[in-house]
Protein backbone atom coordinates (compact mmCIF):
# COMPACT_ATOMS: atom_id res chain seq x y z
CA UNK A 1 0.00 0.00 0.00
CA UNK A 2 0.66 3.43 -1.05
CA UNK A 3 -0.38 6.36 1.31
CA UNK A 4 -0.34 10.06 0.04
CA UNK A 5 -1.29 13.11 1.79
CA UNK A 6 -0.84 16.63 0.10
CA UNK A 7 -1.76 20.04 0.47
CA UNK A 8 -5.02 19.54 -1.41
CA UNK A 9 -7.08 16.46 -3.23
CA UNK A 10 -9.62 16.21 -5.06
CA UNK A 11 -12.38 14.45 -3.34
CA UNK A 12 -14.75 12.46 -5.29
CA UNK A 13 -17.78 15.13 -3.96
CA UNK A 14 -15.54 17.45 -6.25
CA UNK A 15 -14.58 19.42 -3.24
CA UNK A 16 -10.45 19.81 -3.01
CA UNK A 17 -10.22 18.86 0.65
CA UNK A 18 -6.79 19.09 3.02
CA UNK A 19 -6.05 16.53 5.39
CA UNK A 20 -6.74 13.54 3.58
CA UNK A 21 -4.81 10.55 2.65
CA UNK A 22 -5.01 8.80 -0.33
CA UNK A 23 -4.51 4.93 -0.32
CA UNK A 24 -3.12 3.17 -3.76
CA UNK A 25 -2.69 -0.22 -3.64
CA UNK A 26 0.65 -1.13 -5.65
CA UNK A 27 -0.95 -1.34 -9.11
CA UNK A 28 -2.87 2.03 -8.08
CA UNK A 29 -6.35 1.12 -7.73
CA UNK A 30 -7.55 3.28 -5.03
CA UNK A 31 -7.45 1.62 -1.94
CA UNK A 32 -9.51 4.65 0.65
CA UNK A 33 -9.45 8.28 1.06
CA UNK A 34 -8.67 8.93 4.67
CA UNK A 35 -9.88 11.98 6.66
CA UNK A 36 -7.37 12.27 8.07
CA UNK A 37 -3.08 12.56 7.53
CA UNK A 38 -1.47 9.70 8.32
CA UNK A 39 1.99 10.14 10.36
CA UNK A 40 3.11 7.35 7.82
CA UNK A 41 2.28 8.74 4.58
CA UNK A 42 4.41 10.44 2.33
CA UNK A 43 3.55 14.39 1.35
CA UNK A 44 2.90 15.96 -1.72
CA UNK A 45 3.26 19.42 -2.49
CA UNK A 46 0.23 20.88 -4.57
CA UNK A 47 -3.05 19.52 -5.65
CA UNK A 48 -3.96 15.32 -5.84
CA UNK A 49 -6.27 14.84 -8.47
CA UNK A 50 -7.52 11.91 -10.55
CA UNK A 51 -5.47 11.76 -14.46
CA UNK A 52 -7.40 14.59 -16.65
CA UNK A 53 -10.54 13.48 -19.31
CA UNK A 54 -9.33 15.39 -22.53
CA UNK A 55 -13.07 15.86 -24.26
CA UNK A 56 -11.59 16.96 -27.40
CA UNK A 57 -8.86 16.43 -29.59
CA UNK A 58 -7.23 15.61 -33.22
CA UNK A 59 -4.30 13.32 -32.01
CA UNK A 60 -3.95 12.94 -36.09
CA UNK A 61 -2.85 16.46 -36.66
CA UNK A 62 -0.10 17.18 -34.10
CA UNK A 63 2.26 17.39 -37.12
CA UNK A 64 0.50 20.55 -38.25
CA UNK A 65 2.28 22.14 -34.92
CA UNK A 66 3.06 25.59 -35.65
CA UNK A 67 1.93 25.47 -39.32
CA UNK A 68 -0.98 27.46 -38.97
CA UNK A 69 -0.84 31.89 -38.05
CA UNK A 70 -2.74 32.59 -34.73
CA UNK A 71 -5.45 35.05 -35.01
CA UNK A 72 -6.79 34.68 -38.61
CA UNK A 73 -10.57 34.05 -36.90
CA UNK A 74 -11.77 30.98 -38.37
CA UNK A 75 -12.03 31.21 -42.14
CA UNK A 76 -8.33 32.01 -42.02
CA UNK A 77 -7.65 29.09 -39.90
CA UNK A 78 -9.50 27.03 -42.57
CA UNK A 79 -8.00 28.38 -45.67
CA UNK A 80 -4.41 27.86 -43.94
CA UNK A 81 -5.45 24.51 -42.70
CA UNK A 82 -6.36 22.72 -45.95
CA UNK A 83 -3.64 23.77 -47.42
CA UNK A 84 -1.09 23.07 -44.57
CA UNK A 85 -2.82 19.53 -44.20
CA UNK A 86 -2.23 19.05 -48.02
CA UNK A 87 1.36 20.21 -48.30
CA UNK A 88 2.78 18.22 -44.73
CA UNK A 89 2.15 14.82 -45.30
CA UNK A 90 5.06 13.26 -43.41
CA UNK A 91 5.62 12.39 -40.23
CA UNK A 92 2.09 12.50 -39.37
CA UNK A 93 2.35 8.66 -37.52
CA UNK A 94 5.62 9.58 -35.90
CA UNK A 95 3.80 13.27 -34.39
CA UNK A 96 0.60 11.18 -33.18
CA UNK A 97 2.69 8.84 -30.71
CA UNK A 98 4.97 11.95 -29.31
CA UNK A 99 2.24 13.69 -28.79
CA UNK A 100 0.24 10.60 -27.80
CA UNK A 101 3.07 10.26 -25.23
CA UNK A 102 3.20 13.61 -24.08
CA UNK A 103 -0.41 13.38 -23.41
CA UNK A 104 0.23 10.56 -20.63
CA UNK A 105 2.84 12.43 -19.05
CA UNK A 106 0.91 15.26 -19.01
CA UNK A 107 -2.03 13.87 -16.71
CA UNK A 108 -4.49 12.91 -19.68
CA UNK A 109 -6.05 8.94 -18.78
CA UNK A 110 -8.74 9.16 -21.43
CA UNK A 111 -9.67 11.28 -24.10
CA UNK A 112 -12.73 12.16 -26.83
CA UNK A 113 -10.19 12.18 -30.19
CA UNK A 114 -11.87 13.26 -33.50
CA UNK A 115 -10.05 10.99 -36.32
CA UNK A 116 -11.12 12.12 -40.44
CA UNK A 117 -7.96 8.45 -40.89
CA UNK A 118 -6.48 5.97 -39.57
CA UNK A 119 -3.15 8.11 -38.99
CA UNK A 120 -3.47 8.14 -34.85
CA UNK A 121 -4.17 4.40 -34.86
CA UNK A 122 -0.22 3.46 -34.40
CA UNK A 123 0.05 5.85 -31.83
CA UNK A 124 -2.95 4.68 -29.84
CA UNK A 125 -2.67 1.23 -29.65
CA UNK A 126 0.17 0.71 -27.11
CA UNK A 127 -1.22 3.69 -25.13
CA UNK A 128 -1.91 3.54 -21.85
CA UNK A 129 -4.05 6.60 -22.75
CA UNK A 130 -8.06 5.56 -23.30
CA UNK A 131 -9.35 6.98 -26.18
CA UNK A 132 -12.93 7.36 -27.74
CA UNK A 133 -12.81 7.88 -31.33
CA UNK A 134 -14.88 10.28 -33.25
CA UNK A 135 -14.68 9.56 -36.49
CA UNK A 136 -15.95 12.97 -38.98
CA UNK A 137 -17.52 13.67 -41.47
CA UNK A 138 -18.62 16.42 -43.92
CA UNK A 139 -18.97 17.11 -47.39
CA UNK A 140 -20.14 20.44 -48.46
CA UNK A 141 -20.31 19.50 -51.87
CA UNK A 142 -23.59 17.43 -51.21
CA UNK A 143 -22.79 15.05 -54.16
CA UNK A 144 -20.04 13.29 -51.89
CA UNK A 145 -22.85 12.25 -49.07
CA UNK A 146 -22.62 8.71 -50.18
CA UNK A 147 -19.21 8.01 -50.51
CA UNK A 148 -18.35 9.83 -47.28
CA UNK A 149 -20.79 7.68 -45.21
CA UNK A 150 -19.06 4.94 -46.78
CA UNK A 151 -15.64 5.75 -45.88
CA UNK A 152 -16.96 6.76 -42.57
CA UNK A 153 -18.19 3.10 -41.98
CA UNK A 154 -14.79 1.37 -43.47
CA UNK A 155 -12.57 3.91 -40.56
CA UNK A 156 -15.06 2.49 -37.87
CA UNK A 157 -14.79 -1.37 -38.94
CA UNK A 158 -11.35 -0.97 -38.78
CA UNK A 159 -10.97 0.88 -35.92
CA UNK A 160 -13.56 -1.91 -34.12
CA UNK A 161 -11.37 -4.90 -35.72
CA UNK A 162 -8.55 -3.22 -33.85
CA UNK A 163 -11.32 -3.03 -30.86
CA UNK A 164 -11.30 0.58 -30.48
CA UNK A 165 -14.53 2.32 -29.82
CA UNK A 166 -15.92 4.62 -31.72
CA UNK A 167 -19.08 6.74 -33.34
CA UNK A 168 -19.49 8.49 -36.64
CA UNK A 169 -20.38 12.21 -36.03
CA UNK A 170 -20.89 15.56 -37.95
CA UNK A 171 -18.26 18.10 -38.02
CA UNK A 172 -20.00 21.07 -37.94
CA UNK A 173 -22.91 22.94 -39.16
CA UNK A 174 -21.35 24.67 -42.09
CA UNK A 175 -19.68 21.91 -43.28
CA UNK A 176 -22.64 19.18 -43.22
CA UNK A 177 -25.66 19.08 -45.50
CA UNK A 178 -29.04 17.97 -44.71
CA UNK A 179 -29.10 14.53 -45.99
CA UNK A 180 -25.21 13.63 -44.45
CA UNK A 181 -26.74 15.42 -40.86
CA UNK A 182 -29.85 12.50 -41.37
CA UNK A 183 -27.28 9.72 -42.11
CA UNK A 184 -25.24 10.33 -39.25
CA UNK A 185 -28.41 10.56 -37.06
CA UNK A 186 -29.80 7.54 -38.12
CA UNK A 187 -26.15 5.33 -37.66
CA UNK A 188 -25.71 7.23 -34.31
CA UNK A 189 -29.16 6.39 -32.90
CA UNK A 190 -28.85 2.67 -34.85
CA UNK A 191 -25.12 2.21 -32.56
CA UNK A 192 -26.69 4.19 -29.63
CA UNK A 193 -22.82 6.03 -30.53
CA UNK A 194 -22.15 9.05 -28.45
CA UNK A 195 -22.10 12.29 -30.56
CA UNK A 196 -20.19 15.64 -30.57
CA UNK A 197 -20.16 18.50 -33.19
CA UNK A 198 -17.95 21.74 -33.53
CA UNK A 199 -21.00 24.51 -32.42
CA UNK A 200 -20.51 28.18 -32.77
CA UNK A 201 -16.70 28.30 -32.58
CA UNK A 202 -17.37 31.87 -34.76
CA UNK A 203 -19.61 34.67 -35.34
CA UNK A 204 -19.73 33.90 -38.71
CA UNK A 205 -21.52 30.13 -38.30
CA UNK A 206 -23.87 32.21 -36.73
CA UNK A 207 -24.49 35.01 -40.03
CA UNK A 208 -24.29 32.42 -42.37
CA UNK A 209 -27.52 30.67 -40.89
CA UNK A 210 -29.38 33.91 -39.66
CA UNK A 211 -28.75 35.83 -42.98
CA UNK A 212 -26.93 33.52 -45.78
CA UNK A 213 -24.04 35.70 -45.86
CA UNK A 214 -20.76 36.45 -43.31
CA UNK A 215 -17.37 35.31 -44.24
CA UNK A 216 -17.91 31.55 -43.96
CA UNK A 217 -20.16 31.19 -46.71
CA UNK A 218 -17.54 33.71 -48.78
CA UNK A 219 -14.92 31.45 -48.26
CA UNK A 220 -16.47 28.25 -49.22
CA UNK A 221 -17.61 30.14 -52.85
CA UNK A 222 -13.65 31.30 -53.15
CA UNK A 223 -12.89 27.68 -52.84
CA UNK A 224 -15.55 27.25 -55.94
CA UNK A 225 -18.03 24.81 -53.33
CA UNK A 226 -21.04 26.91 -54.23
CA UNK A 227 -23.04 25.87 -51.22
CA UNK A 228 -26.37 25.52 -53.00
CA UNK A 229 -27.99 23.05 -50.79
CA UNK A 230 -27.92 25.76 -48.20
CA UNK A 231 -30.48 27.77 -46.84
CA UNK A 232 -30.62 30.28 -44.21
CA UNK A 233 -33.11 29.73 -41.64
CA UNK A 234 -32.89 33.28 -39.68
CA UNK A 235 -31.64 31.47 -36.64
CA UNK A 236 -28.81 30.88 -35.01
CA UNK A 237 -26.80 27.64 -36.35
CA UNK A 238 -27.28 25.49 -33.06
CA UNK A 239 -30.91 26.08 -33.35
CA UNK A 240 -31.19 25.73 -37.05
CA UNK A 241 -29.27 22.27 -36.98
CA UNK A 242 -30.59 20.83 -33.69
CA UNK A 243 -33.47 19.00 -34.99
CA UNK A 244 -30.60 16.56 -36.85
CA UNK A 245 -29.47 15.53 -33.84
CA UNK A 246 -29.77 11.79 -32.42
CA UNK A 247 -33.19 11.32 -30.52
CA UNK A 248 -31.32 9.88 -27.96
CA UNK A 249 -27.98 9.40 -25.88
CA UNK A 250 -25.67 12.13 -25.01
CA UNK A 251 -24.34 15.13 -26.86
CA UNK A 252 -20.86 17.09 -26.86
CA UNK A 253 -21.06 20.44 -28.21
CA UNK A 254 -17.41 21.91 -28.87
CA UNK A 255 -16.44 25.27 -28.55
CA UNK A 256 -19.64 27.72 -27.99
CA UNK A 257 -17.42 30.51 -28.17
CA UNK A 258 -20.64 32.14 -30.06
CA UNK A 259 -23.51 30.44 -27.64
CA UNK A 260 -25.88 32.86 -26.45
CA UNK A 261 -28.65 32.66 -23.47
CA UNK A 262 -31.26 32.31 -26.38
CA UNK A 263 -29.31 29.20 -27.73
CA UNK A 264 -29.21 27.45 -23.99
CA UNK A 265 -33.06 28.64 -23.47
CA UNK A 266 -33.99 26.49 -27.09
CA UNK A 267 -31.69 23.63 -25.89
CA UNK A 268 -34.09 23.56 -22.51
CA UNK A 269 -37.38 24.35 -24.04
CA UNK A 270 -36.45 21.64 -27.06
CA UNK A 271 -35.52 19.07 -24.36
CA UNK A 272 -32.31 18.13 -26.11
CA UNK A 273 -30.69 20.44 -23.05
CA UNK A 274 -30.63 17.82 -20.47
CA UNK A 275 -28.28 15.75 -22.66
CA UNK A 276 -26.24 18.21 -23.90
CA UNK A 277 -22.40 18.55 -22.63
CA UNK A 278 -20.52 22.11 -23.30
CA UNK A 279 -16.49 21.51 -23.70
CA UNK A 280 -14.39 24.31 -23.51
CA UNK A 281 -11.14 24.44 -25.80
CA UNK A 282 -10.11 27.90 -24.30
CA UNK A 283 -6.61 27.77 -26.18
CA UNK A 284 -8.00 26.89 -29.50
CA UNK A 285 -10.49 29.66 -29.30
CA UNK A 286 -7.91 32.36 -28.15
CA UNK A 287 -5.54 30.90 -30.98
CA UNK A 288 -8.49 31.01 -33.87
CA UNK A 289 -10.76 33.39 -32.72
CA UNK A 290 -8.51 35.63 -29.62
CA UNK A 291 -11.84 35.48 -27.86
CA UNK A 292 -13.14 32.62 -25.00
CA UNK A 293 -16.78 31.58 -24.56
CA UNK A 294 -19.30 33.48 -22.40
CA UNK A 295 -18.28 30.87 -19.15
CA UNK A 296 -19.82 32.55 -16.25
CA UNK A 297 -22.87 32.23 -18.38
CA UNK A 298 -22.58 28.28 -19.34
CA UNK A 299 -21.91 28.10 -15.55
CA UNK A 300 -24.78 30.52 -14.21
CA UNK A 301 -27.31 28.18 -16.72
CA UNK A 302 -26.47 24.97 -15.33
CA UNK A 303 -24.03 23.40 -18.21
CA UNK A 304 -22.62 20.72 -17.60
CA UNK A 305 -18.60 21.84 -18.82
CA UNK A 306 -15.75 19.35 -19.80
CA UNK A 307 -12.77 20.49 -21.43
CA UNK A 308 -10.82 19.69 -24.39
CA UNK A 309 -7.20 20.90 -25.76
CA UNK A 310 -8.09 20.47 -29.78
CA UNK A 311 -5.16 20.07 -31.72
CA UNK A 312 -1.72 21.16 -32.06
CA UNK A 313 -2.74 22.96 -35.25
CA UNK A 314 -4.64 25.64 -33.18
CA UNK A 315 -2.77 24.97 -29.84
CA UNK A 316 0.54 25.35 -28.79
CA UNK A 317 0.26 22.42 -26.76
CA UNK A 318 -2.38 19.42 -25.56
CA UNK A 319 -2.21 20.01 -21.87
CA UNK A 320 -5.46 19.94 -19.72
CA UNK A 321 -3.76 21.73 -17.13
CA UNK A 322 -2.57 24.27 -19.93
CA UNK A 323 -6.34 24.79 -20.31
CA UNK A 324 -7.61 25.24 -16.71
CA UNK A 325 -4.65 27.93 -16.40
CA UNK A 326 -6.43 29.51 -19.16
CA UNK A 327 -9.06 30.28 -17.57
CA UNK A 328 -8.21 30.52 -13.86
CA UNK A 329 -6.32 33.59 -15.63
CA UNK A 330 -9.21 35.21 -17.23
CA UNK A 331 -12.17 33.97 -14.49
CA UNK A 332 -10.44 34.10 -11.15
CA UNK A 333 -13.70 33.67 -9.36
CA UNK A 334 -14.05 30.06 -10.54
CA UNK A 335 -12.92 27.69 -8.42
CA UNK A 336 -10.23 25.92 -8.92
CA UNK A 337 -11.74 22.36 -7.94
CA UNK A 338 -14.46 23.51 -10.04
CA UNK A 339 -12.28 23.40 -13.14
CA UNK A 340 -10.71 20.29 -11.75
CA UNK A 341 -13.80 18.63 -11.69
CA UNK A 342 -14.86 20.02 -15.11
CA UNK A 343 -11.42 18.18 -16.60
CA UNK A 344 -12.09 14.89 -14.41
CA UNK A 345 -15.68 14.01 -13.23
CA UNK A 346 -17.39 15.46 -16.05
CA UNK A 347 -15.71 14.32 -18.57
CA UNK A 348 -15.18 10.56 -17.85
CA UNK A 349 -19.44 11.15 -16.93
CA UNK A 350 -19.85 12.29 -20.31
CA UNK A 351 -17.68 9.17 -21.86
CA UNK A 352 -19.29 6.42 -19.14
CA UNK A 353 -16.10 6.25 -18.21
CA UNK A 354 -17.26 5.12 -14.40
CA UNK A 355 -13.74 3.70 -13.43
CA UNK A 356 -11.81 7.13 -14.01
CA UNK A 357 -12.34 10.99 -12.66
CA UNK A 358 -12.97 10.16 -9.29
CA UNK A 359 -11.25 8.75 -6.18
CA UNK A 360 -13.40 6.24 -5.74
CA UNK A 361 -12.37 2.93 -3.78
CA UNK A 362 -11.68 0.13 -6.20
CA UNK A 363 -11.25 2.10 -9.47
CA UNK A 364 -7.95 3.04 -11.25
CA UNK A 365 -8.57 6.96 -12.42
CA UNK A 366 -4.56 7.39 -12.30
CA UNK A 367 -2.77 10.16 -9.76
CA UNK A 368 -1.68 13.19 -10.62
CA UNK A 369 0.52 16.06 -8.64
CA UNK A 370 -0.24 19.79 -9.41
CA UNK A 371 2.82 21.66 -8.34
CA UNK A 372 2.17 25.37 -7.31
CA UNK A 373 -1.61 25.36 -6.96
CA UNK A 374 -4.33 24.94 -3.91
CA UNK A 375 -7.89 25.70 -3.73
CA UNK A 376 -7.63 29.19 -4.41
CA UNK A 377 -4.59 29.33 -7.04
CA UNK A 378 -3.25 27.75 -9.92
CA UNK A 379 0.14 29.41 -11.28
CA UNK A 380 1.42 30.23 -14.34
CA UNK A 381 4.40 27.84 -13.02
CA UNK A 382 1.92 25.21 -11.88
CA UNK A 383 2.95 22.12 -13.83
CA UNK A 384 1.51 18.10 -13.48
CA UNK A 385 3.69 15.43 -12.48
CA UNK A 386 2.23 11.38 -13.10
CA UNK A 387 2.05 9.75 -9.67
CA UNK A 388 0.48 7.18 -10.89
ZN1 LIG B 1 -11.82 20.32 -32.97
Amino acid sequence: MRRLTADWILHPDGNLVPGHTLVLESNGTIAGLERHAADDSEHIEGILCPGFVNAHGHLELSHLNGKITQGNKLTGFISEFITARRENNAGISDAALVACKYMWESGTQGSGDICNTYDSFGAKKNSPVRFYNFVEVFSPVPGQIAKVMEDAGALTDKIRSDRGVCGIVPHAPYSVPPALFRAVKEIAESNESLYCIHNQETQGENEMFKTGNGPLIRLFRSMGIGMEWFEPTGKTSLVSVSDYFPSKGKIMLVHNTYTGIDDLQYLVTSGLFERCWFCLCPKANLFIEGRLPNIPMLMHEGCRIVIGTDSLASNDSISVLEELKTIHHQYRKIPVAQLLQWATANGADFFGWSDLGRFKPGCRPGVIQITQAGAGHLMPGSAVRRMV
